[in-house]
Parts: C-alpha cells; sequence; structure tokens
C-alpha cells in the first residue's frame, strides 16, 4: 500500500484529499505545515507528496527544493498543489523539483490521475499492478509469481522478501540498483541492516528462480550493485561467473 504524505494547511482541503485518497486505499499522514511535514518525513519515508504551495512559514517550494537537495528525501515525488495557474508559478514549482502540480480548485479525479501517473513513473512498486518482464510476471495483488506462457506456466515459491526484492527489480529492468537503494525498497527507510544482506537475499531469489531456468536474469553488477534483464548475457555465454554463486 502505498504512503502518501498531505501537506496542506487548510484543514478542510487537506480532509477532502485524505477521505478520497484513504477511500483509494492509500495509507494517509498529513502535516498542517513545514515544520510537521519534516518531522513526519524523518520519521517514515512517504512513497509521494502532495503539497501545497501556500503554507504559512517556510513555502512548499522552499520545501520541495530543500527535499531535493537531501539524498535521504531526493527521489520522493512531489504534487505541488496551487492556487495560482500563472504560468511562472508552474515553472518555479517544477523548477523546484515537483513532478507534476495541480492547480485550485480539483477534482477527486483529476488528484487520483495524477497520483497515479506521478507513481508509475517514479515508485512502480507503489500500485498494485502486474509487472512483467520477458517471461517473468510478477502480480502484487495475488502474490503470484509466474514464468512462461500458456501451457508452460509455471508458478514459482518465493519468500516475502525475495518477492519484494523481485517487484522492485522488475518495476525497473535493466536499471542498476545499489545494495541501499534496495535495503531502503524492501526493507524500509530508517532500518538498519547490513548491505550483506542483500547479497543473501539475492542468492535466495536466484534459487527461487531456478525451477524456470531464470536464475541468470539476476545480474550482478560488479561494483554497482544488481539488475534485472529480460535477456541474460550469460545466456551467450559471456561469463555469468555470478549466477550460480
Ligand atoms: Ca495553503
Amino acid at each position: 500500500m502505498a504512503r502518501v504524505l498531505v501537506v496542506e494547511d487548510e484543514p478542510a482541503i487537506a480532509e477532502l484529499i485524505a477521505l478520497n485518497l484513504r477511500h483509494q486505499g492509500f495509507e494517509v499522514a498529513l502535516a498542517a505545515n513545514a515544520n510537521e511535514a519534516q518531522t513526519r518525513i524523518d520519521k517514515v519515508l512517504p512513497d509521494l507528496v502532495i503539497l501545497d504551495w501556500m503554507l504559512p512559514g517556510t513555502s512548499g517550494v522552499q520545501l520541495a527544493r530543500r527535499w531535493r537537495g537531501d539524498p535521504r528525501t531526493r527521489e520522493v515525488p512531489v504534487i505541488m498543489l496551487t492556487a495560482r495557474a500563472a504560468e511562472s508559478d508552474k515553472i518555479a514549482g517544477l523548477d523546484a523539483g515537483a513532478d507534476d502540480y495541480l492547480t485550485k480548485p480539483f477534482s477527486p479525479a483529476e488528484l487520483q490521475a495524477r497520483i497515479r501517473a506521478v507513481l508509475r513513473r517514479r515508485a512502480p512498486t507503489a500500485l498494485d499492478l502486474p509487472v512483467e518482464v520477458g517471461p517473468l510476471r510478477l502480480d502484487p495483488g495475488s502474490r503470484r509469481v509466474t514464468h512462461g506462457q500458456g501451457a508452460a506456466v509455471v508458478e514459482l515459491k518465493i519468500g516475502p522478501t525475495e518477492f519484494r526484492l523481485l517487484h522492485v527489480l522488475l518495476s525497473q529492468p535493466e536499471r542498476v540498483h545499489s545494495r541501499s537503494q534496495l535495503l531502503n525498497r524492501v526493507w524500509g527507510d530508517h532500518v538498519f541492516i547490513e548491505e550483506r544482506t542483500v547479497d543473501v537475499h539475492i542468492k535466495r531469489l536466484r534459487e527461487a528462480l531456478a525451477p524456470a531456468d531464470a536464475q541468470a536474469m539476476i545480474e550482478t553488477v560488479r561494483g554497482a550493485g544488481y539488475r534485472l534483464v529480460a535477456q541474460p548475457v550469460g545466456t551467450i555465454d559471456h561469463g555469468d561467473g555470478e549466477s550460480g554463486a
């Protein structure tokens, strides 16, 4: 379930957004000003922030800029809410690092569409959509992982941590994920686990994929991390020294 932080000083608007998002299955936290928002985000990193431009004290734009400058919060998607519609204001919001913006008043349907679009682009695992790369398919709704098509479909048995790990890797195929990125996304932010733990679960994930002969789809990138590929280099014999390790 995706966590959304709503930063809005007008209680009526904040409540309306919260009600709507909770109804859609999102977990919602509220903050009425920049200090509250910072306290929230220091505790738990949300999957997305809805940020009002006009806040008492520190403005939404200043807050967005601060978060973009901090390695911990840099990647958190931000949708800016604004009562202004002037072109220069929109540009200022996007310059501050917002992924999208919405001009008040907006309809709940519009807000949802923007949230889904931003999550699809920036945090696809926050949405419960099936993901598939080559013959490998993961369905968060039914918690199933399958390989192959038609009569040749094999269901793979996979542990909960390996499931989340595979979900992250499948959502951004070909991209290299560092161990610390995987720790944040799979185990959660602020969890102190050794990076070696990632290697242990990658090994288990490869073992879980082995019955479908798909273990080589998880590649080790030396000195960088791991990535999932549709066409493993190992299959054309490029010396996949890692696949059985
Ligand atoms: Ca406001």
